[in-house]
């Protein structure tokens, strides 16, 4: 009997595996296509790595980018987010709601999804990895302090952090602070220094010494 409990013990470990369904499923997918000569792994990376770092987030950072130099524009994005962002043809899924958050002096804003990965892809691509890991999911609402500074983003004490927990139906976008020294800037400089990190509120916008 007590054997028969130590592979009933085992099989629970078995599931408990780094993989979900669907990354499995994937992977065994990528494995098959590999093998038949159909696809080459190193042509996904380099797709999955453009959708990551350069397609995705740039929408977003064009939007950030209009909502500083148009203060019109930016009201709207308060207002109607879903509307405002449509506006610049970065539509989503039908059902998918925008909620812009306006970052301060006094409060930042910090987007998580407790319960899964839920993310704004319209105008940020792919979620990176740790979006969606566990430990930031968790300790985001527990520990965002914490968390941030793990990011190397450390805040006054005094400025106050909101953490908005995303759902299928309403996703957050993170307007990041202009930085200083950015007045003659164009609208495109602007969007080169606006990160995905600091629109999901793990990161702040670059200084303006980056263009330079
Ligand atoms: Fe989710």
């Amino acid at each position: 009997m007590s054997e028969h409990h130590h592979d009933h013990h085992d099989h629970d470990h078995h599931h408990d595996n780094h993989f979900t369904d669907m990354e499995a499923r994937v992977k065994a997918l990528e494995t098959v296509l590999t093998e038949k000569g159909l696809i080459d792994p190193a042509a996904i990376d380099a797709i999955v790595e453009t959708y990551e770092t350069k397609i995705g987030p740039r929408n977003g950072a064009r939007v950030v980018a209009k909502a500083w130099v148009d203060p019109d524009f930016a009201e709207w994005l308060k207002r109607d987010a879903t509307e405002a962002i449509a506006s610049l043809s970065y539509t989503g899924r039908q059902g998918e709601h925008m909620r812009a958050v306006f970052n301060t002096p006094d409060t930042h804003n910090l987007v998580v999804c407790t319960l899964c990965s839920c993310y704004p892809w319209s105008v940020l691509g792919l979620p990176p990895v740790w979006y969606k890991a566990p430990p930031y999911r968790s300790r985001a609402v527990i520990d965002p302090r914490g968390v941030l500074s793990e990011f190397g983003l450390a805040l006054p004490e005094t400025t106050r952090i909101r953490v908005w927990d995303s759902t299928a139906e309403l996703r957050y976008l993170v307007i990041p602070e202009r930085p200083a020294g950015t007045d003659g800037f164009s609208e495109e400089e602007l969007a080169e220094l606006v990160t995905r990190d600091s629109m999901i509120g793990t990161g702040i916008a670059l200084s303006a010494e980056a263009l330079r």
